[in-house]
């Protein structure tokens, strides 16, 4: 069943691009696995899926053992820095980066085990009192800042837009996220691509797709409801 509707997933995601003129390619599908068994993992895992999206450092690393090590591991919830040391190496991207001392602690943790960490900018875009990200007039700073950190490389924004009935409600919000990347990216800053747009979840994810997302976070429409009391 799970895999049933990770295919009526996937199949959105394919009529999104093509109502978009986009190529699917360009669009990659995270699987967002939190509060979820391993079994349940390794279900969409044999129908091919390798992006799954965790949002706590510890739940992200357990699962990393024990699952196969092609898996791109996708860190999407607010971090703390003290936290950072146990995630380089297992996470591909980390979505969540809002502030330049998180960004100095990724540096040396990075640049202690030599490696280069690729991170998002997460940006506040609706500005929501409840919700971690920078707000729009922030980012820039913040990117040329954090782009000259040697071990950090900046490849793009993440917003996580406010729950609405409507996802069209939400359109703006990608459209503004999208206006945002491509200004940054105009600037050719050394050390910062603007070629990955992490928007949209299960509620949105067709309309940011066609507003451009490169990423898209879908939890509740491939594994069902989270129930946070276990
Ligand atoms: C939980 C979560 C998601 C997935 O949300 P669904 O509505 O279940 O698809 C996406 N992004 C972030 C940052 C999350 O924490």
């Amino acid at each position: 069943m799970i895999v049933d509707d990770l295919h009526e997933v996937q199949e959105n995601v394919l009529n999104a691009c093509k109502r978009a003129n986009r190529n699917p390619d360009e669009v990659t599908l995270i699987a967002v696995s939190k509060t979820k068994p391993v079994s349940m993992l390794e279900e969409v895992y044999a129908d091919g899926v390798r992006d799954f999206g965790e949002n706590k450092v510890q739940e992200l690393c357990d699962k990393y053992e024990v699952l196969p090590k092609d898996i791109r591991w996708h860190m999407i919830g607010h971090l703390q820095r003290n936290k950072v040391k146990y995630l380089i190496g297992k996470t591909c991207l980390i979505h969540s980066v809002d502030s330049v001392r998180l960004a100095e602690t990724i540096e040396h943790e990075a640049a202690k085990k030599d490696t280069i960490m690729s991170i998002l900018i997460e940006v506040n875009v609706a500005q929501e009192d409840s919700k971690f990200g920078l707000h729009v007039e922030e980012v820039m700073e913040m990117v040329e800042t954090i782009s000259k950190m040697p071990h950090i490389r900046i490849e793009g924004l993440m917003t996580i837009a406010p729950f609405v009935d409507d996802a069209e409600e939400n359109r703006t919000i990608f459209r503004q996220l999208k206006q945002l990347s491509v200004d940054i990216g105009s600037k050719n800053m050394n050390n910062v691509n603007m070629n990955v747009l992490s928007m949209g979840m299960s509620g949105d994810y067709q309309v940011a797709i066609e507003e451009g997302a490169t990423l898209v976070r879908v939890g509740t429409s491939i594994f069902g409801r989270r129930n946070y009391q276990v």
